[in-house]
């Protein structure tokens, strides 16, 4: 007998039927002796209707409505889903995350969970229920409900995971695992059987949605073994077989594992740019204007500064597009004129690009075989961004699927693709 946490999402959710499936999978591991802990997501649709209405009523809501009002998706499905189970002759009891609690920090609408209480839990578990916990949602120290923003149900299930001390979390969504690239942009992606904890974290966090990227942070931190695996397959399928399908993510050590040179290629069209022309090069410039973007709240991504001519340079960064308003009214009333600045320039249409692998580490010759594919296809990088594991480059959206799918066939990760040759350090 093990603890396992199931987390569902939005399209395995999407409608009665596809519940009743999820009752169904639910009662199957029950009945194998497992104790099961499941965290839905909102129904598809339901997070994005509820907060299209609050956008009608105010184009800035108030974020601790906003918080409640988006709540309720969840509340909602974890609620049909008990029913479901129930009507299967499988005990079970939902909760909110605030009957639980799932305790998170004040910062609505991106709240970060700081404990979870497992007495309840643990208390129904024990007695033979499954329990479902709603995803996405926290209480703040002031007894205020709070989300833990978009695709935050992998984070709930992946602390309600760690938090219990489960065996495993399983990620149930609408694709059968992680793929090398997203397979609605490439058809030819690759499902991986594995991929490793650092290069999940990458391209969570250049974009892939697959997974929130907190919820593979909590999976770090608390070394969670996660799977990610498909809920559409027949719910009645062999469950040593399921337990063994789609990618699971693992903490071995780099060099067990059958390391390609590139893993993925990540893409995020939430980017924006910003430019301020003819800025004059002393020391101190990168701070009095980032320093105000810092203050402002607003993260700021990929950063450009060129060789200064005539005492002058540009200053490019990248923020997030949901900031971007906020970032050029920062730079245009309070950074320009305090720095002289002559002009501020605005991109919103820009994305970003990036290629993952673990195999950098030992190889070089990545990021010239990405930039001599973009050159091929004529798309001009306006900024690159490296780290050990990634090279990620910001190109005018208009492109982004074309570089993407380039690139994906260029490091050889379509199916059947060719293994690009590419050069070895003489380290390692
Ligand atoms: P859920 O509602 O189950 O949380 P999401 O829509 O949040 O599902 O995430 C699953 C989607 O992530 C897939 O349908 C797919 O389009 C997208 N995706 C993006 N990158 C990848 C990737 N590398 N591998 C698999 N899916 C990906
Ligand atoms: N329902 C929320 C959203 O749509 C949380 C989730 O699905 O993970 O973002
Ligand atoms: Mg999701």
């Amino acid at each position: 007998m093990s603890l396992i946490v199931h987390k569902y999402g939005g399209t395995s959710m999407g409608s009665v039927e596809r519940i009743q499936n999820v009752a169904k999978r639910v009662a199957k591991w029950h009945a194998a002796g497992h104790q099961v802990v499941v965290v839905p997501s909102a129904m598809s649709g339901e997070t994005n209707r509820l907060l299209g209405l609050a956008k009608e009523i105010s184009p800035q809501p108030n974020e601790r409505e906003q918080d409640m009002l988006a709540a309720t998706g969840e509340q909602a499905s974890s609620a049909l889903l008990a029913m479901a189970l129930m009507a299967q002759g499988v005990p079970a009891r939902s909760y909110t995350g605030w009957q639980v609690p799932v305790k998170t920090d004040a910062a609505y609408t991106k709240a970060r969970i700081t404990s979870i209480d497992d007495t309840r839990i643990k208390g129904d578990l024990s007695e033979g229920r499954v329990v479902v916990v709603t995803g996405f949602q926290g209480i703040n120290d002031e007894g205020h409900i709070t989300t833990l923003g978009r695709g935050g149900s992998d984070t709930s299930a992946v602390a309600i995971a760690a938090a219990i001390g489960a065996e495993e979390c399983l990620i149930y969504t609408d694709v059968d695992g992680v793929y090398t690239t997203d397979p609605r942009v490439v058809p030819q992606a690759r499902r991986l059987n594995v991929i490793s904890f650092e290069e999940m974290l990458e391209m969570a966090s250049l974009g892939s949605k697959v997974l929130q990227i907190r919820s593979v942070e909590f999976a770090g931190k608390y070394r969670i073994p996660v799977r990610v695996l498909s809920s559409l397959t027949d719910p009645l399928m062999p469950l040593e077989e399921e337990m063994n399908s789609g990618t699971l993510i693992t903490f071995e050590d780099d060099q067990k594992m059958e390391a390609a040179v590139v893993s993925g290629i990540a893409f995020s069209r939430d980017e924006a740019k910003l430019t301020l022309l003819a800025v004059p090069d002393k020391p101190g410039v990168a701070y009095s204007i980032l320093g105000p973007v810092a203050a402002a709240n607003i993260n700021v991504d990929v950063i450009l500064q060129n060789q200064s001519v005539h005492g002058t340079t540009d200053f490019s960064f990248t923020v997030n597009r949901n900031d971007f308003p906020r970032a050029l009214e920062v730079l245009k009333n309070q950074v320009a004129p305090a720095v002289g600045a002559r002009e501020v320039q605005a991109d919103e249409k820009v994305c970003k690009v990036s290629v993952v692998g673990i195999g950098m580490r030992s190889h070089v010759g990545i990021a010239s075989l990405m930039f001599r594919t973009l050159s091929e296809e004529g798309i001009n990088i306006q900024m690159i961004s490296t780290s050990e594991i990634k090279t990620s480059v910001v190109i005018s959206d208009k492109y982004m699927e074309l570089a993407v799918r380039a690139l994906h066939k260029a490091f050889g990760l379509d199916q059947d693709g060719d293994i690009p040759v590419v050069d070895e350090t003489d380290e390692n």
